[in-house]
């Protein structure tokens, strides 16, 4: 891949857009960058900010974008994101956000948009039995526990259900993706750098589909 290349992953909440994320970070070697995490970090830390922010989380709403894009924009000045690109996680969710998101870069922008398709009904099983690590944030599954079901096995922290994992507050999270963030999809399209990627399966098999689907597109992009 492209030294700098910068990838943005869409889909509905437990569509394994985490989960895959933080796999393509590690095969490409570039930074991940979740707003969601970044969110529940500072809902650990005890900060303003994070007690501000936890409230519109733990009812499945949106924060608000001035607070989101502030955020992104920050992060994305720092070197890591500037100099070897980056994989992108929960945002944009809006097209608002999209369009901040396109003046924060320099051109082409973001290069490549992976849509990782998944039918509601299996996003809303993986949901209801979604475990994540307090310090790291790995997901697990009831499925796929860790060795001990209450304890990370990459970094030792605590294994619990994530807070706005409730039945109203999943259905509330993916009311408002079809409302404000499935329109991206279009959005992207237009601009043609979306990919389409089948999400369900084995999350092997989902992540040797993205690889394939970087790969040719950015193929494409470095023969044009
Ligand atoms: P996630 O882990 O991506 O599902 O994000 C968890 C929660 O953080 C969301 O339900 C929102 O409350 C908030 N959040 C994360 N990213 C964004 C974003 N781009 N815009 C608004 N709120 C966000």
């Amino acid at each position: 891949m492209v030294p700098g290349t910068r990838l943005l992953i869409l889909g509905k909440q437990g569509a394994g857009k985490g989960t895959q994320a933080v796999r393509l970070a590690r095969h490409y070697a570039i930074p991940h960058i979740s707003t969601g995490d970044m969110f529940r970090a500072a809902v650990r830390s005890g900060s303003e900010f994070g007690r501000k922010a936890r409230k519109f989380m733990d009812a499945g709403e949106l924060v608000p974008d001035d607070v989101v894009i502030g955020l992104v924009q920050e992060r994305l000045r720092e070197n890591d994101a500037r100099y070897r690109g980056f994989i992108l996680d929960g945002f944009p969710r809006t097209v608002l956000q999209a369009e901040a998101l396109d003046d924060m870069l320099p051109d082409p922008g973001i290069e490549l948009v992976l849509d990782l398709e998944v039918p509601t009904d299996i996003v809303l099983r993986r949901l209801a039995s979604r475990r994540v690590c307090v310090e790291c944030g790995t997901n697990y599954s009831l499925e796929n526990p860790p060795t001990d079901p209450e304890t990370c096995d990459v970094c030792g922290g605590k294994v619990v259900q994530r807070e706005d994992d409730t039945v109203s507050a999943i259905r509330r999270r993916l009311e408002l993706y079809e409302e404000q963030t499935a329109p991206l999809i279009a959005w992207y399209m237009k601009k043609d750098k979306l990919v389409t990627v089948d999400g369900v399966g084995h999350p092997d098999k989902v992540n040797e589909r993205l690889i394939r689907a970087i790969d040719r597109r950015l193929r494409r992009g470095v023969e044009a």
